[in-house]
């Protein structure tokens, strides 16, 4: 490291500043002459240079300053000396991730960084991870963040010996603190003083010293512009290049400010100029300053200079103590001159850049120092409205606003607390967002109506004002001053305030005739709301904390609402109800003619104060100290009662002319996100409204409301009304209103679950939400929270509960883990939970009626028993057994027995029983808890048993029940009907017991006895209904057919398979022969029968045998280019119009792979086809101009069956080797070939036997012949990335090559999975195998012979050298497999010329051996066998002396060069396993070449394998064997092969070679843990902007690399077009296809091509079996290995771009997304 000392040693500008009497002036005219000299000396900006030269010439002289000696030797011991701090303080850069603890942060926003939480105890807690958006910092060591475990390992070795309120000034010598006093104020008031200048052509206190025409045009960062825009407007303002212009956008992006021009002032200007002009189009013009070069000199070092002060203070905390004082001392301008409230105020005139240095150094410095935090939270509370304002106007988002710092001063429990007291803040927020929300209609509510953009975008940002109230609210007070008392009411008055503004805004009038012009704006109050229920929420929960705030704030409450709704105005006069005796007065209002508002906050505050009173039993102790004699029951249920009509009548459909707005409105109101403090707070006003009032009066005022009073008042009117031909419509509306009606009756009196309300706990609400939820279906963890509100720790209380209420069951490789409920939970189901939406109740109802069924119970759903009320709302109770409620109940029965015309429905009827159930069920629980001191004031069984009285004499209740009993109309609700009359006899009993001796049980069991016989003829009846009821289901089924078949899609294309599989699987699995050893080629070859085989075409669904005289029938294909199992990712591809692909290189960099769905085709039904899809897409881009999935032009079609992606077909043949096979002799040709050359045989110097001239006749039919050149072209056509030429000689190599690759990458995956080589292929790759080889085999009928004759001699001259071919590849640069492929399948092209009389198989055989010969050398030489380690058993078996020999013959071959060893054992060993991946290849090869079946013992995994596949490919068990025949001839090509060039630098280490066996690809190792990987991505920086932080990180899981995805920093020309990273990156490392984990998002992307992609899964789960794609939920990930596997095993099976089809066929917007930019 250099020196910086040694400058300012000796130029010595330190000296003199020691003993300057003024040495701000001497600073000044240092840095006034040498900033300008060193910044900004040019158009661009020179960091390195720049940095460099300050540290020496600018910095260096204040660090000797400040340490008064060398700053090497300083601040070592400064850091010596400090204690340093318990916090941890570490801030987040963006993408790190955090960690907070659910069970002791203090609130969500106390994080921990990555190192403390591995070392703090909340790594075994239940915690969250999140990735931090930049800012903020660890809240490690901080004693409030934490309910337990405030430290980690690290930060607590500090504590035991800190004394907290120490002074860390002490720790420094008394000159140095003078020193540091005087340094830091200069250099930051110098700082301070730049940076908020805002003249061009001067500097504070500093002289200009040259005053250069230098300028710079500078362009500032605003959220208004986008990036193409910004990037087109600089091209043609300062005229630079594209890339120029993507350079200028990503730093103004970043840093918030970049010069885009460089020289004298007018020609900046005029850059200007341009820029305003071209962009003042658009809302507002870009920012652009011209600004002289030392200004901007001086500003760059002021940013210089905080950051340096960032990192002095961090060697020291008195230092850091000191530079607070500097910071907050007040300067001469009094109130607000400090330097730091300087800054702050002028925050939002300052960029992006500026702005991040200097709130990093507060968060380093006034942040980290307890005494000063403290006196900085005042100061910011005393700006807080400035500062806010500032931010309304500001047009950065908050992240880079000084305001935002609230959450690290708010959130802080103590600094809450005593800016509540001290500076009253929590008024002032509320103040203050009141200020900023003007708008206000007559009575002064908001008003929202007519919104322009500017005001919805300043309504966002008001929105962050109530985000500090949440923070300063969020810490509860343990204890309470009465000072703290005092200012909490006072806030709560201001609150009142804020919710009077809102109670009743947006008030809406029922629409009638036509509909409404234009929708009213309701976002706006509904985002008010939604924001403020959290806070609403916390006003109650700190009520509920002390008494006298509880009884103060309820007060205040009922003052605002009474003023709110002073008296009954707006004309509503007063009129007198009267029913069954009972009479009572209210007003005449219709909801459905008068305005009614949703936004009654002030009501259901109260409303939440209410229910405290009673939970707290504040009412009972202090009943004096209430008004509660001030409450006026009508008026206080009158405004929730309006809003629960109005969402009946809109569910009655009488406001559809009032647009969806409303209907929006609606569901928000029942909300789980807004419910809390509106639906369920109006439920609990009505609560309590009723519990003090008779209920035969609420019942008629409720009836009033819903406009329901005459049918009910009036006798005999339901009569008129059902039997009156009126109005349909008005009808149908009744009776919604009348089901709506008791369903709110069922609510008032049911709803007992919140504590205060009922006698419950709050454990036992949310088991309650819990239950129902998960009666509807089983639900995932992720599912249920969403379902339950979340508290303001972002907590839903389930994990405490769930346990008991459900089981857990966890998933499998798809899906996510479920819930299920218990089943002893079903009996507290409740089938009117006010929670269901009405979808939610009736799927919920099915479930729950099945599930008795499952069980085999009846299907009654009564009602749950319920735990009893509080006593401030024990009354409630009453309106069950009221009178009113009896006549209501008892006219719906009445019309139920009449069952005449349409007034009526049977959710009306099931709504009663349910009521009369309700009814019992108290009843029956009064009894059963009766003591000796009460009486049984619920009666209602007796009530029920009265007739109706004179004049109407209509029957009892009971025995209406009875008679619907028997109802052939009511089958659905008999069960319940008897469950009512069974309770009401088993009440009856009790009350008989009660009052006289105890009854005998065995009665009622006799009873029951006798009516066992009935119920079997009942059900017999029911069974029979039952069979009708599925029959008229199964009609429905047949109409839903259609859309059955498409959403279960998948099932379906099952089943075609299986039916496939079973037509065209007329395998070679069927004959048996049996004992007969099996060998697959060569003249011992296993006969085999040959099979007709009989195929069906998809398309016409004809049969056609498969011959070579007929029409050819064809496979579904699709062929690609493959790097899976390629050993060298970064081998350059050549280019491809050069490249010679004859030899295969064995690391396998890139082959070609093809697959099939192997679903048949005629040839002529599919090209019809493909010419139709064809036709259909060019006219389909014509008019719309979409991509598709797949891409026509290039061939690609989907399989019409399977919609599987294919580019071609492969024709379908019978076995080709028995039609060219003729009884030849081959040595001839291999000894004549191996001397002489394809160009010889031109020169008719041919052996004897051949005859050259000979054109042999192509057996096959034209048609078979056209699909062999059709596929031919294709896969060279894929496999090269040139365009088609069929008489290109590459092409039969390319389709050898394409049947070696796939028979490679299938043994592997058999391997990998440990499967037997035959016998457990899918029948589609076993189709696709065998077409794919017997194509292969023929093609070369369709090439030019001449071509193919060459082919075969290269080939053969690698292993058989002569002098003509000396430049081909070396045995250790041949895969020898393809090499074997390719002599093979060109053979019979040599073959049918010759006419010597050797058999094809015999060559076949000879040409195996010699490959398999050379394959055992390249083993031999690349072997890296180790003699060590391995227990050697010494049998010196025959096999192990063999191969000694010829490896020391070998080494006598190299001269020695190889490495000795002399264990057989070792050799052996390892030859076998090089050798195996060759022979099991081989294997499937000649299997589907010449169809013999695969021996029993291949077909299981066993022992012995090795020396069955010897036998099955006619090899000795021994393999060296092989050279011990003709072993003079072999040595000599041995030696030839040894003494090879490259052989040879390989030998002498100066190359490198691939060794055998070769292992297989995986995809990387991932880790188990999520955040490993969050933490690796955030370090991880763009790769071309120079360490900036990359978006996307994104890791490409085949190689490792993590790449800056979806930026334009990134993006690459690749085929002329500019592709993302990920793009690019594909194309070097898959060969197009790409699988990624996208980090931040934590999802897997697959790409293929530069149009195709999807999303997938990622393989990480949470505990509870779910994946977190977008990382919402932060629960700790974990690596599911399985998924994973799976990921890994799409990928070497090839089926990525399948995979992808099959998703962008499901999903149509996949396809519109531009893959190539990410
Ligand atoms: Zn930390
Ligand atoms: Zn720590
Ligand atoms: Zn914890
Ligand atoms: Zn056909
Ligand atoms: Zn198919
Ligand atoms: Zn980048
Ligand atoms: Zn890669």
């Amino acid at each position: 490291c250099h020196s910086p000392c040694t400058f300012s040693a000796c130029s010595l500008p330190t000296p003199k500043w020691l003993q300057a009497n003024d040495l701000q002036k001497e600073v000044y005219q240092h840095l006034a002459y040498y900033v300008p000299k060193i910044y900004c000396r040019g158009p661009n900006p020179a960091p390195q240079r720049e940095d460099m030269l300050a540290q020496h010439v600018l910095l260096g002289p204040m660090e000797w300053y400040l340490c008064g000696e060398d700053p090497a030797f300083g601040f070592p011991k400064l850091e010596q000396a400090n204690k340093p701090s318990h916090l941890c303080g570490r801030v987040f850069k963006v993408g790190e991730p955090t960690y907070s603890c659910r069970d002791c942060a203090v609130d969500p926003t106390c994080v921990l960084c990555m190192e403390c939480f591995l070392g703090s105890i909340h790594r075994e807690h239940r915690y969250r991870m999140t990735t931090s958006g930049g800012g903020g910092f660890c809240d490690c060591g901080d004693t409030e963040a934490w309910k337990e475990g405030p430290y980690c390992q690290k930060h607590e070795l500090n504590t035991s010996e800190t004394a907290e309120e120490e002074d860390p000034l002490v720790h420094l010598p008394e000159d140095m603190v003078v020193r540091a006093y005087n340094i830091f104020a200069i250099t930051f008031k110098y700082a301070v003083d730049i940076l908020t200048w805002e003249k061009e052509n001067e500097l504070p206190g500093l002289e200009m010293i040259e005053k250069s025409d230098t300028y710079y045009c500078m362009l500032f960062n605003d959220e208004v512009h986008t990036y193409e825009q910004v990037i087109y407007t600089l091209q043609k303002a300062v005229n630079c290049t594209q890339k120029e212009a993507i350079g200028f956008a990503t730093t103004v992006d970043r840093d918030g400010r970049r010069s885009v021009r460089y020289g004298d002032f007018q020609y900046c200007d005029q850059a200007k100029s341009v820029i305003v002009r071209n962009t003042s189009r658009q809302t507002k013009p870009l920012k652009v300053q011209v600004m002289h070069s030392s200004i901007v000199a001086h500003q760059s070092f002021g940013l210089k200079l905080l950051t340096w002060l960032g990192s002095v203070i961090g060697y020291s905390d008195g230092l850091r103590r000191i530079l607070c004082q500097v910071g907050l001392q007040e300067g001469p301008d009094g109130e607000n001159s400090s330097l730091v409230d300087k800054l702050m105020l002028y925050d939002s005139k300052l960029w992006k850049g500026a702005r991040n240095v200097y709130h990093q150094l507060f968060m380093s410095s006034l942040l980290m120092d307890l005494k000063y935090k403290k006196l900085f939270a005042i100061r910011f509370a005393r700006n807080y409205e400035r500062l806010q304002s500032d931010f309304m106007k500001d047009d950065h988002d908050r992240e880079f606003s000084i305001a935002d710092l609230s959450i690290q001063i708010f959130t802080v429990p103590s600094l809450a607390r005593m800016l509540i007291t001290e500076e009253n803040l929590m008024t002032t927020i509320i103040k203050t967002f009141m200020d900023h929300l003007r708008h206000r209609d007559i009575q002064g509510r908001f008003q929202f109506e007519r919104y322009t953009a500017l005001q919805a975008f300043k309504f966002r940002r008001v929105q962050s004002l109530i985000v500090d109230l949440k923070y300063v609210l969020i810490s509860k007070p343990t204890e309470w001053s009465d000072d703290l008392r005092h200012k909490f009411l006072e806030g709560f008055d201001a609150f009142l305030e804020l919710l009077k503004c809102m109670q009743g805004m947006d008030p809406i009038t029922r629409q009638v005739g036509q509909h409404i012009e234009m929708e009213p704006e309701w976002e706006a109050a509904f985002t008010l709301q939604m924001k403020l229920t959290l806070v609403i929420s916390m006003m109650q929960d700190w009520c509920a904390l002390d008494e006298k705030v509880l009884i103060e704030a309820y007060k205040k409450c009922l003052t605002v609402l009474m003023q709110c709704h002073s008296g009954f105005t707006d004309g509503e006069q007063p009129i007198v109800l009267s029913m069954c005796g009972h009479s009572v007065e209210t007003i005449r209002y219709c909801v459905s003619q008068e305005k009614v508002s949703i936004h009654l906050p002030v009501s259901r505050l109260l409303a939440g104060l209410h229910v405290l009173l009673s939970k707290t039993e504040v009412a009972y102790k202090f009943p004096e100290l209430l008004p509660l004699s001030e409450l006026s029951p009508p008026m206080l249920i009158e405004h929730p009662l309006r809003c629960l009509v109005l969402c009946a009548q809109v569910h009655a459909g009488m406001w559809r002319r009032n647009g969806f707005s409303l209907v929006n409105q609606i569901y928000y109101y029942h909300n789980v996100k807004c419910r809390r403090e509106m639906f369920d707070k109006d439920i609990v006003m009505l609560q309590t409204g009723v519990s003090m009032m008779d209920p035969n009066h609420f019942l008629m005022i409720m009836l009033s409301r819903f406009e329901l009073y005459q049918i009910f008042s009036t006798p005999d009117y339901g009569k008129r009304f059902s039997t009156e031909n009126t109005n349909k419509d008005v009808v149908q509306q009744n009776n919604t209103l009348i089901e709506e009606m008791l369903y709110l009756i069922i609510m008032i009196v049911g709803e007992r679950f919140s504590p205060g309300i009922g006698q419950v706990n709050a454990t036992d609400e949310i088991k309650r939400e819990i239950i129902h939820q998960l009666s509807i279906r089983p639900m995932a963890h992720s599912e249920l929270v969403k379902a339950l509100p979340e508290d303001e720790n972002r907590e839903t209380g389930m994990e405490s509960v769930i346990e008991e209420v459900a089981c857990f069951k966890k998933p499998g490789l798809t899906g996510r883990g479920l819930y299920e409920l218990k089943p002893e939970c079903a009996r507290n189901f409740n089938l009117y939970f006010y929670h269901f939406s009405r979808a939610e109740q009736s799927k919920a109802e099915e479930a729950q009626r099945k599930l008795k069924r499952q069980n085999r119970e009846d299907t009654a759903l009564p009602p749950p028993a319920l735990p009893p009320f509080c006593p401030l709302f024990a009354s409630l109770v009453n309106i069950l057994q009221s009178d009113v409620m009896l006549c209501i109940m008892g006219t719906i029965l009445q019309w139920a027995v009449e069952h005449n015309g349409y007034a009526w429905s049977e959710s009306m009827l099931q709504r009663v029983l349910h009521l009369l159930g309700m009814a019992l069920q108290e009843e029956k629980q009064h009894l059963e808890n009766l003591n000796e001191e009460n009486v049984v004031t619920f009666t209602f069984t007796q009530k029920i048993s009265r007739p109706g009285e004179a004049p109407n004499n209509s029957p009892s209740i009971l025995a209406m029940l009875e008679t619907l009993q028997n109802a052939p109309h009511l089958e659905v609700h008999k069960d319940m009907i008897r469950w009512i009359l069974k309770t009401f006899n088993t009440i009856k009993k009790l009350r008989e017991s009660s009052s006289t001796s105890p009854v005998a049980e065995t009665e009622g069991n006799i009873m029951e006895e006798s009516s066992r016989d009935k119920d079997k003829a009942e059900r017999k009846r029911k069974a029979e209904i039952a069979r009708l009821r599925r029959e008229k289901i199964m009609a429905q089924m047949s109409e839903m057919q259609r859309h059955f078949i498409n959403e279960n899609k998948e099932l379906f294309q099952q089943t075609l398979e299986e039916l496939d599989t079973s037509t065209s699987g007329v395998h070679e699995n069927s004959p048996v022969i049996s004992d007969a050893k099996l060998t697959a080629l060569g003249p011992e070859q296993t006969r085999v029968a040959e099979h007709r085989q009989v195929v069906m075409c998809i398309l016409c669904q004809e049969e056609q045998e498969v011959k070579v005289d007929s029409r050819a029938m064809v496979l579904a294909a699709f062929i690609q280019r493959s790097t899976v199992l390629s050993k060298n990712r970064n081998k350059i591809t050549p280019d491809p119009e050069k490249y010679d692909p004859l030899f295969m290189h064995p690391d396998l960099s890139c082959g070609t792979h093809t697959g099939s769905c192997g679903h048949i085709m005629h040839a002529h039904c599919w090209q019809r086809y493909f010419d139709a899809v064809q036709a259909k897409e060019q006219r389909r881009q014509q008019r719309l101009r979409v991509h598709t999935s797949y891409d026509v032009e290039n061939g690609e079609f989907l399989c019409p069956l399977c919609e599987c992606l294919s580019n071609t077909v492969i024709p379908l043949l019978p076995p080709p080797r028995v039609l060219f096979n003729r009884s030849v002799c081959f040595l001839n040709v291999l000894n004549k070939c191996s001397s002489g050359n394809a160009e010889k045989m031109d020169q008719l110097q041919l052996p004897e036997g051949f005859r050259p001239d000979f054109k042999p006749k192509n057996p096959y039919s034209e048609s078979i012949k056209e699909m062999l050149t059709t596929f031919g072209t294709a896969t060279y056509k894929v496999g090269l990335k040139v365009h088609p030429n069929e008489e290109d000689p590459r092409v039969p190599i390319m389709c050898w090559g394409s049947c070696a690759y796939t028979i490679q990458t299938i043994e592997r995956i058999l391997a990998d999975e440990d499967k037997p080589l035959f016998g457990h292929l899918p029948c589609r790759q076993d189709d696709c195998l065998t077409s794919l080889t017997r194509f292969a085999a023929a093609h070369w009928t369709v090439s030019s012979l001449p071509a193919v004759q060459t082919h075969f001699c290269t080939l053969l001259a690698s292993l058989v050298p002569n002098e003509k071919n000396g430049n081909l590849p070396c045995i250790l640069d041949i895969d020898m497999f393809h090499l074997l492929v390719s002599l093979v399948l060109s053979f019979p092209a040599i073959h049918c010329q010759d006419f010597s009389g050797v058999s094809l198989g015999t060559g076949d055989l000879h040409l195996f051996h010699l490959v398999t010969m050379a394959h055992i050398i390249q083993i031999l030489l690349t072997s890296s066998t180790e003699e060590n380690g391995m227990d050697q058993e010494n049998t010196n078996s025959e096999e192990e002396v063999a191969v000694l020999t010829l490896y020391k013959f070998l080494c006598q071959c190299t001269g020695s060069a190889l490495k000795e060893i002399s264990s057989g054992w070792h050799l052996w060993r390892n030859l076998k396993a090089g050798i195996m991946p060759f022979l099991r290849c081989s294997a499937l090869f000649f299997h589907y070449l010449n169809g013999v079946p695969a021996p029993s013992e291949i077909q299981v995994n066993g022992t012995n394998q090795f020396e069955h596949l010897c036998s099955y490919l006619s090899l000795p068990n021994n393999l060296t064997c092989l050279f011990q025949e003709n072993s003079e001839i072999l040595n000599t090509l041995i030696e030839s092969w040894c003494s090879n060039s490259e052989v040879k630098r390989y030998l002498e280490g100066k190359r490198h070679a691939i060794s055998y066996a070769r292992e297989s690809n995986k995809l990387i190792d991932l880790p188990d843990d999520y955040s490993c990987l969050i933490n690796q991505a955030s370090n991880f920086s763009c790769p071309k902007s120079g360490g900036d932080k990359s978006r996307a990180p994104t890791l490409c899981l085949v190689c490792g690399t993590m790449l800056c995805s979806q930026s334009y920093c990134c993006q690459t020309e690749l085929e002329g077009e500019d592709v993302g990273a990920c793009t690019a990156h594909t194309y070097t490392c898959g060969s197009g296809v790409g699988i990624f984990l996208r980090v931040r998002e934590c999802q897997v992307l697959f790409l293929a091509g530069k149009t195709k992609g999807c999303f997938y899964p990622p393989p990480y789960l949470d505990d509870y079996g779910e994946t977190d794609q977008g990382l919402r939920r932060g629960n700790p990930l974990h690596l599911c290995k399985e998924r994973f596997k799976k990921i890994q095993k799409l990928w070497q099976q090839h089926s990525i771009t399948e995979e992808i089809g099959h998703a962008q066929e499901a999903n149509q917007t996949l396809v519109g997304i531009d893959w190539q930019h990410l």
